[in-house]
């Protein structure tokens, strides 16, 4: 099989796992990397067999797919330019800073027909992907993305930088569209949001928690989520996936009768080769991308509501 040809734009702490991804996989020949930092672009080239270019738009002659791991607020402008040399792109999340650099990115991709993947990494996470079989429409989900905190990624806010990923999750487990938002936030060590929860609405009845900090003492990563017949549990963190169903049945007491069991944390590798090798399928056989470009562009949509209220609740503590 033809490989396909591949490179990375912007290669620091993540992209650096991109090109390694890459350059492992045998249906890929990793051609180069490019970083406005040329030392850093040398160090990953030579780590993973590649060329250092000192030019993106060189990169670009001599690839056909690109990774863009530049910091976001570049995701718009290397991404137009990859996507109208005709290559087909993965673009880590958030998919850009705003809605109508998104929008151009979508449409530009539809018109040149290539792949527009957004590295919505948690959506690869083998716990998340167990449930798909066990999924019946959700009446309420709780989620938690609790960290400690971490200098690196502190260019945004934590809506942006963590809560984004469990607003994509929660976006594709409800088939319904979104009716409201209910968020809350603060800022407690740096500039921007540090501590948010929102309440999500959908025209369905579904309704979920999601809450996201940067600045906790232990990390927690969880995901519940009650059905009629079902409840699931899933922690990312300790590898541990419950599933409660309920026959219908009643105890004595009147509580349903349930059965509880805890599955096998699918051992899937890392998420992020699960995620590039998903990629580079959809590469070959033409079709949408688990995480397209439209939908890293509904997470940015809802994320981008979810900073607004929190700004105008914050104009209004300062005012009073
Ligand atoms: P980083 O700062 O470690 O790396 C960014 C690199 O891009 C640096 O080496 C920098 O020199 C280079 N760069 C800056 N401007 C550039 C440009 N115009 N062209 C080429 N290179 C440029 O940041 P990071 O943590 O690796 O994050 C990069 C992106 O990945 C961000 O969009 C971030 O949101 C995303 N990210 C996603 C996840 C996830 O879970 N999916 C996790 C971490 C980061």
């Amino acid at each position: 099989m033809k490989k396909i040809k591949v490179g990375v734009i912007g290669v620091g702490y993540l992209g650096n796992f991109h090109a390694q991804k890459y350059a492992a996989m045998e249906q890929v020949e990793l051609v180069g990397v490019f970083d406005r930092n040329e030392a850093r672009a040398r160090e990953v080239a030579e780590a993973c067999h590649a060329k250092p270019f000192t030019a993106y738009h060189e990169l670009i002659k001599e690839i056909e797919a690109v990774s863009i791991v530049t910091p976001t607020t570049f995701h718009h402008q290397v991404g137009m330019e990859c996507l109208q040399a005709g290559l087909d792109v993965m673009v880590e999340k958030p998919i850009t800073v705003s809605l109508a650099e998104a929008d151009e990115l979508v449409q530009l991709a539809a018109d040149k027909e290539c792949i527009l993947q957004v590295g919505h990494l948690e959506r690869f996470n083998p716990g998340v992907m167990a449930l798909e079989h066990y999924l019946d429409n959700p009446i309420y989900i709780e989620s938690q993305r609790i960290h400690q905190f971490n200098p690196r990624g502190n260019d945004v806010d934590v809506v942006l930088d963590l809560m984004i990923h469990d607003i994509d999750i929660i976006l594709s487990l409800v088939q319904a569209p979104l009716e409201s938002i209910h968020p809350l936030g603060a800022s407690i060590v740096t500039n921007s949001t540090d501590v948010a929860s929102a309440q999500l609405i959908f025209a369905n009845g579904c309704a979920a928690t999601v809450s996201a900090s940067r600045i906790a003492q232990t990390n927690v990563r969880q995901l519940v989520i009650h059905q009629q017949k079902s409840s699931l549990f899933v922690d990312y963190g300790k590898k541990d996936i419950i599933v409660v169903e309920r026959s219908g049945a009643m105890t004595k007491t009147g509580f349903p009768v349930e059965e509880a069991t805890h599955l096998p944390f699918p051992d899937q590798g890392d998420a992020l080769l699960t995620e590039l090798r998903h990629f580079i399928d959809s590469v070959r056989s033409r079709r949408q991308p688990r995480v397209s470009g439209t939908e890293g562009r509904q997470a940015l949509a809802i994320a981008l509501q979810v900073i607004s209220a929190l700004q105008e609740q914050q104009a209004a503590r300062n005012l009073s």
